[in-house]
Formats: C-alpha cells, structure tokens, sequence
C-alpha cells in the first residue's frame, strides 16, 4: 500500500458533529492537524481535557473533506 500524498484539508464544525451550541468551525490541512486543533479546541471551549481515540475519530470522521483538484 502507498501512503496518501495528496494534501487534503479538513472543515470541521461542531454543530455538525453536535455540539450544536458551540458555533466553532475549525479548519485543517491534515488529519494530525485536525486532530491537534480539535484536542485543543475540546479543552478550551469543551472542558474536555483529554479526548479519547473514540470521540477524536468521530469528529475527525464527521468533517468535512476536501481533496484540491
Ligand atoms: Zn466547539
């Protein structure tokens, strides 16, 4: 198997993944990225701490992706 090359980057917004009263849409170049932002953004508006695998695959999977053509 070959590693993706292709930059992808990633919209999240947390009303999309149900945190509906949030409002907080974050943007990303990479899944590590994404996942870095969101751990970031779950302990500063979220009070979450320390984020599972569970939860960050969940937000990461319900983001938006877009590869540039
Ligand atoms: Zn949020």
């Amino acid at each position: 198997m070959t590693s993706e090359e292709q930059p992808v980057s990633y919209e999240f917004s947390c009303a999309a993944a149900g945190a509906v009263t949030c409002g907080c849409e974050v943007k990303a170049e990479s899944e590590e990225e994404l996942r870095k932002v969101l751990t970031d953004h779950l302990a500063k508006k979220h009070k979450v701490r320390t984020p599972n695998e569970t939860l960050l695959d969940h937000l990461v999977a319900s983001a938006k992706r877009s590869e540039p053509a």
